[in-house]
């Protein structure tokens, strides 16, 4: 049987380097603020870009359910309208809510297949920082780790060659 191996880094927002801090606390902030009267958990991105704009956003949430869009992919599209062409360096997200505050937040399916093909259409790879509201950060150097065996449209349906290369 094959297997997929990838590295990542465990520490905390404190040990990580003084920027990437500063990213978690733009994430922090978007998370913190969208409304909090309504959902249990709210997620905040940030984007760190080659030219060190930081770009942030929140998940939005609708009453009509599946109309609300993850703070990953708010931020993708945030970063369309800014800056057409800037390739983005560092994606790190986070949460606030009326829950455990200890768990890394990791991105959704539908968000792994955005961040990956952000990734492949910018040709160089973006870090993320899965982080927790108390501190702890779980580092990936490129965002394909995140989704083996993906949907890549020019490539056909199945490759392994994200993760492979
Ligand atoms: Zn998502």
């Amino acid at each position: 049987m094959e297997q997929f191996h990838f590295p990542y880094l465990q520490s905390l927002k404190s040990q990580l380097p003084e920027q990437i801090q500063e990213l978690v606390s733009a994430a922090e902030t978007a998370a913190a603020n969208t409304d909090p009267s309504r959902p249990r958990l709210t997620v905040g991105a940030a984007l760190l870009t080659e030219n060190e704009n930081v770009i942030t956003a929140s998940s939005q949430v609708n009453a009509i359910n599946p109309e609300g869009v993850c703070a990953e992919r708010a931020v993708l599209y945030a970063l369309n309208n800014h800056n057409e062409r800037e390739k983005i360096k560092s994606i790190a997200i986070t949460y606030a809510g009326k829950v455990s505050n200890e768990k890394p937040i990791a991105p959704c399916g539908a968000c792994r297949q955005a961040l990956l093909e952000t990734q492949i259409a910018q040709n160089s790879p973006i870090s993320i920082y899965m982080c927790s509201p108390d501190g702890r950060t779980i580092m990936i150097e490129d965002v394909s780790f995140l989704l083996p065996f993906a949907f890549i449209q020019h490539e056909g349906p199945v490759s392994a060659t994200a993760v492979e290369e």
